[in-house]
């Protein structure tokens, strides 16, 4: 039944423009596949807004029966690394997705130096002498039109020998560029005669020393995705300026005719997303490295306990969007509470523990009571947790002077102990400062299991753990990264780093129920009450560390419902 009522779900969901152009292009005959593509630069690692990006080349492919080339995008020798290059595809495997062909933009720099040579010879391309500062202060502005350079009517013969001398390595970075000979009076300031060409002597991490001259962005993107026969190819929203230089290219070119489609690019409240930003949080120690669980990268939010089918969930339920927007960080949250509630086994823990004495209890009995555990899932069994005279509770479970709607332990109240007792607390008992150090209850025999022997009801049903029984794990409770919602609005001159939130990671010790001690490294629980959790890559079975995935509570759903 649910399995025909989810197909049906899917039948009526309205399309996204890029399913509507892709079903266009197939309808019409003009295509009987597709071909994306994901295309990362390998200068940092990946963060959610990619995977956005992963999961719609990838996800659009998969639905049309089309495939995805994974293109690393490295024509920039500086700032790149295979350090980069590794973190990517294993970002992109974890995320579910296997590429059709891994290629590199750099195995392009022979072709893509031919089709320099070709737009020589068409007389649409010219080596310019001019400095950077020259050619910036002679492109003019959105009001007034640029300068043509003196060198751009050089003769076909002379722009050949300039390009070939400027590749053979004869002249110096910066002391000629390759630009395109296109309109300098253009409304796009883009297509006011672009770079094509920088001299750059330094080492690329594939070609080595082979190249001192590289292409920019306009002049590889493009007829990266030609060569590769790259039906749609999809990018953010800023590459919308870039799209008449994109056709330009591909039709004097005569090559196959890619197209480019633009998308709003993801923002989420409480973080920053450009690699560089994110670069200068792990320089600078704000955080414990690229993976550190507070991160908005691909290997943080893994590192956190997300499962990939989360983050999928995420992609999807942000949608594809033709204006920016920024996205609530609760939506990603409520994600993996949805794939969690299903799947997570619960346990007790206690995190800030108050200890209580069940003062008619007799001395060295233990039971082992008998607790479900998944709620949401009968085949996950049921295990022991044992009971015995002296527990820990929560802290904030008890209260000397309750307001009336507190439903939890105060003196004279009675709560029910989850799958144990009811008691009640009778006592109250504290240290010289007038701290409470303890709590003196009875337990009614009656209610073994936790259920009530006359009918009687208790309002508050908490969590506890046996003393003698426990262990101990240390938990990582994060918070958001920053402390204001909307990152891209701070004020002019404020820098970023001033809104990271210092209370973003809190550790204590969490006091757990034997079992919880015993699962295994990869497995995601719920601690019953506090949180979803699983074990950091650090834990170890004598010293045991979880960090908490996500809250329960729900901010997301209650906002939406208002
Ligand atoms: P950054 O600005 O963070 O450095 P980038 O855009 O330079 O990122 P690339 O490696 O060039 O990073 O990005 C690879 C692909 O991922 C591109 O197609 C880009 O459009 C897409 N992408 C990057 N950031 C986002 C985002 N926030 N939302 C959606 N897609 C994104
Ligand atoms: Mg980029």
């Amino acid at each position: 039944m649910s399995d025909i009522n989810t197909n049906k779900e899917e039948d009526v969901k309205p399309l996204n423009f890029l399913e509507e152009i892709i079903e266009n292009d197939i309808k019409s005959g003009k295509l009987k596949t597709i071909m994306t593509r994901f295309p990362p630069e390998p200068n940092g690692y990946l963060h959610i807004g990619h995977a956005k990006a992963i999961c719609l080349n990838f996800g659009l492919a998969k639905k049309y029966g089309g495939k995805t080339n994974l293109r690393f995008d490295d024509t920039n020798p500086v700032k790149e690394d295979t350090e980069y290059v590794d973190s990517i595809k294993d970002d992109i495997r974890w995320l579910g997705f296997e590429w059709a062909n891994e290629f590199y933009a750099s195995d392009y720099f022979e072709r893509l130096y031919e089709w320099a040579i070709v737009l020589i010879n068409k007389g649409l391309a010219y080596v310019d002498d001019q400095t950077q500062e020259e050619i910036r202060q002679n492109r003019g502005t959105v009001t007034v039109p640029g300068k043509e350079s003196p060198y751009r009517n050089r003769s076909e013969e002379e722009n050949l020998d300039l390009f070939k001398r400027m590749r053979a390595g004869e002249l110096k970075d910066g002391e000629k560029v390759l630009r395109a000979k296109i309109d300098m009076a253009s409304s796009n300031m883009l297509m006011r005669d672009p770079i094509l060409y920088r001299i750059i002597h330094a080492h690329h991490h594939r070609t080595g020393d082979k190249w001192c001259i590289y292409p920019m962005y306009d002049f590889a993107h493009g007829q990266s995705d030609s060569i590769e026969h790259i039906t749609h190819s999809i990018c953010t929203l800023e590459f919308d300026v870039h799209r008449p230089l994109y056709d330009w290219f591909i039709e004097k070119l005569e090559i196959f005719p890619s197209h480019q489609y633009e998308f709003a690019r993801l923002n989420l409240t409480y973080t920053v997303m450009s690699k560089r930003k994110l670069l200068e949080l792990v320089k600078n120690n704000f955080v414990k490295g690229w993976d550190d669980p507070r991160m908005p990268t691909i290997v943080g939010i893994r590192r956190r306990g997300y499962t990939p089918k989360a983050v999928r969930m995420f992609a999807e339920k942000v949608g594809v969007a033709k204006r920016d927007n920024v996205i609530d960080l609760s939506l990603l949250e409520w994600c993996i509470r949805e794939d969690l509630n299903k799947k997570a086994n619960r346990y007790m823990a206690v995190l800030n523990p108050l200890k209580v004495v069940i003062t008619n209890y007799p001395e060295d009995k233990v039971e082992e009571m008998e607790a479900i555990n998944n709620p949401e899932d009968e085949s996950a069994g049921k295990r022991k947790v044992p009971f015995s005279k002296v527990i820990y509770i929560e802290r904030d479970d008890f209260m000397e002077n309750p307001p009336k709607k507190f439903f939890r332990l105060a003196p004279g109240k009675e709560v029910r102990l989850r799958y144990a007792y009811f008691i009640t607390c009778n006592e109250v008992i504290k240290d010289d400062n007038g701290e409470i150090v303890e709590l003196h209850c009875t337990y009614d025999p009656e209610s073994h299991g936790g259920n009530s022997p006359d009918g009687r009801k208790v309002q508050g049903t908490i969590h506890w753990v046996s003393i003698e029984h426990m262990e101990t794990a240390e938990v990582r409770l994060f918070d958001r990264l920053f402390t204001e919602p909307f990152m891209g609005n701070i004020p002019e001159g404020k820098d970023y780093k001033e809104y990271l939130n210092p209370h973003s990671l809190k550790t204590a010790t969490a006091f757990i129920e034997p079992e919880l001690a015993k699962i295994k490294k990869d497995e995601r629980v719920q601690f019953e009450r506090i949180g979803y959790f699983w074990q950091d890559y650090d834990s170890r079975r004598d010293m045991l560390i979880f960090n908490r995935i996500v809250t329960l509570k729900d901010t997301w759903a209650k906002l939406n419902k208002q």
